[in-house]
């Protein structure tokens, strides 16, 4: 799967709507301290999926919502919206959106879906939010750190069996 662009609007400090164009091969995010590198990588989880507060370095879901600063007031929602070409060609378009007091919601190609339906098309794709591909600050030293189990889901991730966990885990639930 190539991730091919990408729209902001009130996520964090990109509270303008931006549009960001990703070419094939490795892209390198570069700035000055404080001017939204890292956000950029959380909306790409984000959009994915991801729901830990963690690793959103924030408190709850709605954090993720621009909040305002003394020249601009906050926003009421905040939303992602992801283009990629998957592995036969064909276009996917994933959008998530979080509204205050309302909870996030998902599309893919224009239709409503599940979080879980999210996550798994990109766990599949080994392209998911925990995805190796998408390489942040202290990543290469957690790498370094890591022990082996951990080591193990990050090569599971790698080599995209992860969406087989997802499923057994939820199989053996029911
Ligand atoms: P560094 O080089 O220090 O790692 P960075 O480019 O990774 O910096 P980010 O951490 O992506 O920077 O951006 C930090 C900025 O985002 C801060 O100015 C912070 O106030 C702003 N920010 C984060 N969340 C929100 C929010 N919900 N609303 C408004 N601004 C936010
Ligand atoms: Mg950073």
């Amino acid at each position: 799967m190539q991730i091919k662009r990408l729209k902001l609007s009130g996520f964090k400090s990109f509270v303008e709507p931006a549009e960001l164009r990703i070419e094939p091969g490795l892209t390198g995010v570069v700035g000055p301290n404080g001017c939204g590198k890292s956000n950029l990588l959380e909306a790409i989880r984000w959009v994915m999926g991801e729901n830990s507060p963690k690793s959103m370095r924030s408190g709850g879901m709605e954090d993720v919502i621009f909040a305002g600063t003394e020249s601009r007031p906050p926003r009421d929602f905040a939303e992602v919206v992801l283009h990629a070409e998957d592995d036969d060609g064909e276009d996917l378009d994933v959008t998530r959106r979080i509204e205050r007091g309302a909870g996030s919601a998902y599309r893919v190609n224009g239709n409503d879906v599940r979080a879980k339906d999210v996550s798994l098309t990109f766990a599949d794709a080994a392209t998911g939010a925990h995805s190796p591909a998408l390489v942040s600050q202290g990543k290469i030293a957690q790498v370094i750190a890591a022990k082996p189990a951990e080591r193990r889901q990050m090569l599971e991730e790698a080599a995209g069996i992860a969406g087989l966990h997802v499923r057994r885990r939820d199989a053996e639930s029911k």
